[in-house]
């Protein structure tokens, strides 16, 4: 599958959409998800053009790999989350109910969120 240069992330960072910036630097863009499941609920990009975790993990350098799960780490503890705890998801692919065909990672947090509960249709108890 070719990566769909339409798809609604490309747009945000070709500036084609507005967002709302929570952390960017030449690789990465954070910014707050349009529909926040939680109250803290940040997406987090890389600029090159990944698919998915599948695409970004096989394709992506082990620098551009590592500088993107630092800065989520970062991101997540800037924003006070290692205190109370937080979600990581990324939705890989149909079966995972990915909706953005650009690879993005969920930041969630800010309360206790149902166990077992995924990004996709999630709930916070
Ligand atoms: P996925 O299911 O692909 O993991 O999640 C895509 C996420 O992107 C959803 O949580 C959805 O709310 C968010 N989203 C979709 N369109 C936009 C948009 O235009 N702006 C922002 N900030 N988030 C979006």
């Amino acid at each position: 599958m070719a990566y769909d240069d339409e798809n609604i992330f490309a747009k945000i960072l070709r500036g084609e959409i507005p967002n709302a910036t929570v952390y960017e630097d030449e690789g990465i863009l954070a910014f707050n998800d349009i529909q926040p499941k939680t109250p803290v609920h940040i997406l987090v990009i890389p600029k090159r053009p990944y698919i998915d975790m599948d695409d970004f993990a096989t394709n992506g350098s082990p620098e551009e790999v590592g500088h993107f799960f630092q800065k989520v780490g970062e991101i997540a503890r800037n924003q006070g989350l290692h205190e109370g705890g937080y979600r990581v998801v990324t939705n890989n692919g149909p079966n995972a109910g990915q909706l953005v065909p650009h690879f993005h990672v969920h930041i969630m947090g800010g309360q206790k969120i149902k166990e077992g509960s995924m990004a996709r249709g999630m709930e916070a108890s």
